[in-house]
């Protein structure tokens, strides 16, 4: 017998298994994109941890002033240590970074907002080496902040000395070249006279200014040496005198970071600089915005990212 019923059966199997496929097609898809969506999702939330990233420079949070701690491979190193008033903030940054001793500590220059908090770190942290840039003697401070510098260095007893432009040193697998100043510069102020650090970890860098100006700046270009960068800490608080253009396109940062605090009295960052470095750096963050900014590099993938407030 003829069975038409069947043939419909058949007919409305058919739509049944055609929209049966129709939904595993859209679920196939729409899983295919979320799956993508996730996969954007988590390159955009790179999760590289400040623990496991061989290479890390935090630019803390210490008001009007600088301080940047510089990690290779379990090795540290202070650079600055903003105000006196900030050295308590310094010594708990450190300590809750575990941080038992430094390879090394550097002043970039003896004004109070980068040497003033020293004394509470010497006093906290054992301290390898104690570098200061090479500026002429007549420029050497005669108020207290400077004198108490020099007796916390005494009493710390470590190795204190001068560097000047093309000296190198390691810090676990990071290389730092020394790019400013050079022996007998004669700078116009003590921010000309910083010391100027470039710090190379594989195939990345980052170059740390102190409060360097243009003429510091045009030193260093002059110098031919390689100063390109991942990530920059900008000069002087990001004043109008610093970050030159030539100097921004030379350094070409992918990341650029301003240490300065909030409505404080100079109007740091200037307008114009902000504008030039938001047009070369890909992403510019302010500490008195964003508070501490660490930049992390993973040894074994080559990952990088900026961790902000430990996010
Ligand atoms: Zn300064």
């Amino acid at each position: 017998m003829f069975d038409r019923k069947k043939i419909t059966d058949l007919s409305h199997d058919r739509s049944t298994r055609n929209l049966i496929i129709f939904c595993i097609v859209v679920a196939v898809l729409f899983g295919v994109a979320l799956v993508s969506g996730q996969l954007e999702l988590a390159v955009e939330n790179n999760t590289l941890k400040t623990a496991d990233a061989e290479f890390q420079v935090h630019v803390l949070d210490v008001g009007q002033g600088d301080s940047i701690l510089v990690v290779a491979d379990g090795h540290a190193m202070l650079i600055d240590a903003g105000e006196e008033s900030s050295g308590s903030t310094v010594v708990r940054y450190l300590q809750r970074q575990g941080i038992e001793k430094l390879d090394y500590a550097v002043a970039t220059h003896p004004q109070s907002d980068h040497i003033g908090g020293f004394p509470a770190v010497l006093e906290a942290v054992k301290v390898g080496r104690i570098v200061e840039a090479d500026y002429p003697a007549q420029m050497t401070p005669t108020g207290s902040i400077y004198k108490n510098f020099l007796a916390a260095v005494k009493q710390e007893g470590a190795r204190f000395g001068v560097m000047t432009a093309g000296d190198t040193f390691s810090l676990g697998n990071a290389k730092v070249t020394v790019l400013a100043p050079e022996e007998d510069y004669a700078p116009e102020d003590l921010n000309n006279a910083s010391l100027v650090l470039r710090v190379e970890y594989q195939e990345t860098a980052c170059i740390l200014t102190g409060d360097m100006e243009e003429p510091e700046e045009q030193a260093i270009l002059q110098s031919g040496a390689e100063i390109s960068a991942d990530l920059l800490k900008v000069g002087h608080h990001g004043s109008e005198t610093s970050t030159s253009q030539a100097f921004l396109d030379a350094v070409d940062p992918q990341y650029a970071v301003i240490s300065c605090g909030r409505e404080n009295s100079y109007g740091h960052p200037a307008k114009g600089t902000l504008e030039r470095i938001r047009a070369v750096a890909e992403k510019t963050y302010i500490t008195a915005n964003d508070g501490t900014v660490v930049y992390l590099f993973d040894a074994d993938t080559g990952e990088s990212r900026i961790s902000v407030n430990g996010r």
